[in-house]
């Protein structure tokens, strides 16, 4: 089989432990044999940031923004243990975060739903995307434990000294607390931005939810800036994809989140971000289970798997013992950003590509052959065996080159009806349905982005 040609290149950010080691298991056995891969390496590996002095994840930011795409491998943020461990000469700071600095971007998280791990929100067929705005409220607030009766005002003076507002937040009478936030407009309407950027890109509607009526400024803030976002920039492009945009109070979208059958983009403020992406991950299936990509509002994706090195996989790993990862956040990492750079480029082949290297993994998973993470979820009737690293990703491989050679649809074919049963598989960054349940297929169109439609 003659490689798929990638002429454009994607940042590669090379990690730390056990995803380390997955991840050149991945390049080698899943994508270097029918792909020409190409990348602009970066090891982000602790070893390699502390020689640099942290220089080279600066460079990795520089490099996503210039080619548009990177994909991560998890990272070590050093503790003071860490420092110990590795002899660093400081604690650098989380690569996440420089890079989330320099792309401004918004973090969106979904999870991997399998059919025999059952989601424990019944109705949801397709994955829930938290957005969650990184940026001020209760992360950025400045507090204050009253020590006794006295008065709390919250005032602002402007740059030329001027008071401009005093209000009284409480009289105390006795001991008590207090809590300033704050948000900024820039980064609000930039979170706006990013969330219909990616909604757009996966064919999602956006559901934002605040409580404007009890926050008479502040959520009103993020509300009227989201719509105005929306109106001035998105709602054109919204309407032709057939998608929409619902503001509600957050607790009625929480309520319908619960109701709906996903496939939603759910944007959060910071906390209520925090609190939803757990939640979420924990009702559909497990951590390891979660994806996760980086968008800016000029349209740079950055991709990896949600979780982090597996430290005691990898210490048990490096002693010689089998132990068995899960890999399928982080092929979806490499799969999401090679898909990005096929539709980046009118690159269908890389395209579908990309929807082989998601489906051999799953296919694996839905026939039974499960890693130690799910396991500990499931009854063992649920699955047939656990196999260790190589083992499995030599199945997956087998299967993707079975679905490589078999000019295969990859969305719309996978294996015979018995193993599966009709139903809708979904992938967090696309939505497939298996052959037996043939109303829908993915098509490529013309500007090289994947779609689902409905079959006459
Ligand atoms: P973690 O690496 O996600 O691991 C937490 C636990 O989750 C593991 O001990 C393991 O459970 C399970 N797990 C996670 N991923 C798994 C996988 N792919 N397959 C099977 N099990 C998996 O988080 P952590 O232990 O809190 O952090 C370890 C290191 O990762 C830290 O140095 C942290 O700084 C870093 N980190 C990096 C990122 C990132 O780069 N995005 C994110 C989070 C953490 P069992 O122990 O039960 O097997
Ligand atoms: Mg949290």
């Amino acid at each position: 089989m003659e490689k798929i040609k990638m002429p454009v290149p994607i940042a590669e950010l090379d990690g730390d432990e056990m995803t380390h080691v997955l991840w050149g298991m991945i390049k080698d056995t899943l994508i270097k044999p029918f792909v020409d891969l190409n990348t602009e390496y970066y090891d982000l590996s602790l070893p390699h940031r502390e020689e640099t002095a942290d220089a080279v994840t600066a460079q990795a930011a520089e490099a996503i923004k210039r080619l548009k795409i990177g994909v991560k491998c998890a990272t070590i943020t050093p503790n003071l243990q860490r420092q110990e461990e590795y002899g660093l000469t400081q604690l650098w700071k989380s690569p996440n975060a420089t890079i989330r600095a320099a792309l401004d971007g918004t973090v969106f998280r979904a999870p991997i739903l399998l059919k025999r791990v059952k989601p424990v929100v019944t109705c949801w067929e397709k994955p829930v995307t938290i957005a969650r705005h990184a940026y001020g409220d209760l992360y950025k607030a400045v507090e204050y434990r009253v020590p006794g009766a006295g008065k709390a005002e919250l005032v602002f003076t402007d740059e030329s000294g001027r008071e401009l507002s005093r209000q009284t937040v409480f009289d105390f009478k006795g001991p008590g607390v207090v809590q300033a936030m704050h948000n900024r407009d820039a980064s609000i309407l930039s979170f706006a931005r990013c969330c219909f950027t990616y909604a757009l890109s996966v064919g999602q509607d956006v559901w934002f939810g605040a409580k404007d009526t009890i926050s008479k400024d502040y959520d009103q803030t993020f509300k009227l800036l989201f719509q105005k976002v929306y109106d001035e920039e998105y709602k054109a492009a919204f309407e032709q994809a057939g998608l929409h945009y619902r503001y509600a109070l957050i607790d009625d979208i929480a309520a319908k989140v619960l109701r709906s059958k996903g496939g939603i983009v759910w944007a959060c403020k910071n906390y209520d971000g925090d609190v939803m992406s757990d939640l979420v991950a924990a009702a559909s299936g497990s951590l390891p289970m979660m994806t996760s990509v980086l968008v800016s509002p000029d349209g740079c994706f950055e991709y990896e798997a949600a979780h982090g090195t597996v430290t005691d996989h990898f210490y048990r790993w490096r002693k010689g013992e089998k132990v068995s990862t899960n890999p399928l956040a982080t092929m979806f990492a490499w799969a999401g950003a090679l898909r990005k750079r096929g539709e980046l480029d009118g690159n269908a082949d890389l395209v579908r590509f990309a929807g082989c290297l998601e489906q051999a993994g799953l296919d694996i998973f839905e026939a039974g052959h499960f890693t130690e993470d799910l396991t500990m979820l499931c009854d063992p009737s649920e699955y047939t065996d656990k196999p260790d690293n190589d083992t499995l990703l030599g199945l997956i491989r087998a299967r993707l080159e079975t679905l490589l050679t078999e000019e295969h649809d990859c969305a719309a074919d996978m294996t015979s009806a018995a193993l599966f049963p009709p139903v809708i598989l979904t992938y967090p960054l696309h939505i497939c349905i298996i052959k037996h349940n043939q109303k829908y297929r993915e098509v490529l169109s013309q500007d090289g982005h994947s779609r689902q439609r409905l079959l006459p």
